[in-house]
């Protein structure tokens, strides 16, 4: 078997085994699971350097997931379901779609936009993937398709191979683009073999997701080249995490290196407010002002946009002073991509997450 599809087969995901392994509590750790599983794979916990870091944060079950508080978040934040004509799809804007053809991550992230679905343990089916498929032909208004999931790396290469030049032979699709986390938590899956057949079907651009300078490694920055050499445009997207990279010197350095791997910083999103995340999420001000030092330190080359999902599906905005009108008490006005002003609000819960504290 390959090295990769046994290193996925060896990860965490038991609650036993998982609170053996970190010294935890089975129970709260398997009402976490029960709900949001848990997937921690033996590379990732390998660079995992001690209780409670930022990396551990990103995946281990934590009880605030279940909480009160987190109850208030909706399950489907950005409303992707509401603008999906097909399962698995999303066509927010006109020229552009998301298609999830995976529900399988190589780590499951704790903060995930789409807990409700990754980790559940179903295929993505070949009629959903038919289905996707036919609503883009029929459609010559999207000329770009963004795979995501779950992470579409997670699937093997030949299933990959068929979607992608079923994509590829659309006419009116220009370019295609992958969302993953595997370069930087499964790197062992990126081989000469894949980089190949995604360069096949070029223009074919990578989007990484790293958010911590602890996730890059000699490994992750092998697997990054084996895909820069093989002429894949590679740009990432993080997520701004409160206590795991809130502060302009982990950023900046994550950034910095992303630079020195080939990948440009594309989107820093805040964290959506989605059941079971709110403890990640920081408020708009600390970001804004995340962002102002990172200018004045960095050349704009190293800096993302950051941006926000509208709750319900209102659309990405890049949040910058320009767009975004304090009104006080932790709300803001918001101008959507169609010109209105839409309200947000900062979490209403202050939790924070002590993981030993809480989880013991
Ligand atoms: C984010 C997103 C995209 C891609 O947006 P870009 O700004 O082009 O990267 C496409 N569709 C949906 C539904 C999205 O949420
Ligand atoms: S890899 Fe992406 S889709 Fe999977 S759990 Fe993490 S954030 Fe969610």
């Amino acid at each position: 078997m390959r090295e990769w599809k046994t290193i996925h087969q060896n990860s965490l995901t038991d609650p036993g085994e998982i609170s053996h392994v970190f010294s935890l509590r089975t129970q709260t750790v398997g009402s976490v699971t029960a709900t949001y599983p848990a997937m921690i794979n033996p590379y990732y916990r390998s660079i995992i350097e001690r209780a409670d870091d930022p990396l551990y944060r990103q995946v281990i079950p934590d009880r605030l997931e279940i909480s009160r508080e987190n109850l208030n978040c909706s399950e489907d934040p950005i409303g992707e379901d509401r603008y999906s004509p097909v399962p698995n799809l999303t066509h927010r804007y006109p020229d552009r779609v998301l298609f999830l053809i995976s529900h399988t991550c190589p780590i499951y992230c704790r903060f995930c936009t789409r807990k409700r679905k990754v980790g559940r343990g179903l295929k993505v089916d070949e009629q959903t993937i038919e289905q996707g498929l036919a609503y883009i032909r029929s459609d010559d208004r999207i000329r770009d398709v963004l795979l995501s999931g779950g992470d579409p790396l997670m699937l093997e290469d030949k299933t990959l191979e068929c979607i992608l030049g079923e994509v590829r032979d659309i006419p009116h699709v220009e370019i295609i683009r992958i969302g993953t986390r595997v370069p930087g938590a499964l790197p062992h899956r990126i081989t000469p073999a894949l980089a190949a057949c995604l360069s096949d079907h070029n223009p074919l651009y990578i989007h990484t997701h790293f958010n911590h300078p602890g996730e890059i490694t000699d490994l992750s920055r092998e697997a990054c080249g084996i895909l820069a050499d093989a002429g894949i445009p590679m740009s990432n997207q993080s997520v701004l995490l409160k206590g795991i990279n809130d502060n302009p010197e982990t950023l900046e350095s994550l950034f910095r290196s992303l630079l020195t791997m080939r990948i440009r910083p594309y989107y820093l999103f805040h964290v959506d407010n989605v059941r079971g995340a709110d403890h990640f999420r920081t408020t708009i001000e600390e970001g804004l002002a995340i962002m102002d030092t990172l200018h004045r330190r960095t050349s704009s080359m190293a800096l993302p946009r950051y941006a926000l999902d509208l709750p319900d599906g209102g659309g990405k905005v890049n949040l910058t002073t320009g767009t975004v009108q304090s009104v006080g008490d932790g709300k803001y006005l918001i101008a959507a991509p169609e010109g209105e002003m839409v309200q947000y609000s900062d979490p209403e819960c202050s939790v924070t997450s002590n993981m030993k504290a809480s989880n013991k």
